[in-house]
């Protein structure tokens, strides 16, 4: 999802006029912020922005990393013993994996879609899990 670089936003609220659906709000100090759970991923905003504040999500790697760093550090807290440490160590990083199979499994039942439209994405969606049902059967 895109980002809006608060240093960089001049509030001229172009974005706001831009987005179909309402998900740009003004913030109390002028600046912009996008709505994540509004947002319908469409772009308009970054290709609008004359200051070039509307950020690739991919910019946020480093901090949602870290994020996820601090996180684990904040669990690992809770453990004391050695061997304890290591089993939540263990424990956490089959959570990333399963999360990791997720985002994977995702993308090859997307890059299964011919033509990008709703009605194909459907249908591959729906044959995914279809089959994925048969399985567990
Ligand atoms: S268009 Fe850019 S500078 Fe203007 S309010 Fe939106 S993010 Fe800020
Ligand atoms: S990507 Fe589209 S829907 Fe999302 S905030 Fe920008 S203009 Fe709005």
């Amino acid at each position: 999802m895109p980002w809006i670089d608060q240093e960089m936003c001049t509030a001229c609220e172009i974005c706001v006029d831009e987005c179909p659906v309402g998900a740009i709000d003004i913030e109390d100090n002028g600046r912009a912020t996008i709505v994540e759970s509004d947002c319908i991923r469409c772009g308009r905003c970054h290709d609008a922005c004359p200051q070039e504040a509307v950020r690739h999500d991919s910019e946020r790697i480093p901090q949602e990393v870290a994020a996820n760093l601090q996180w684990v550090s904040k669990l690992l807290d809770h453990f004391q013993s050695p061997s304890e440490c290591v089993a939540f160590m263990a424990r956490i990083g089959r959570h990333f994996n399963k999360q990791k199979k997720v985002i994977e499994r995702t993308l090859a039942a997307l890059n299964t879609v011919g033509e990008d439209t709703a009605n194909d994405l459907d249908a591959a969606i729906r044959s995914t899990l279809e089959s994925r049902e048969r399985r567990a059967n």
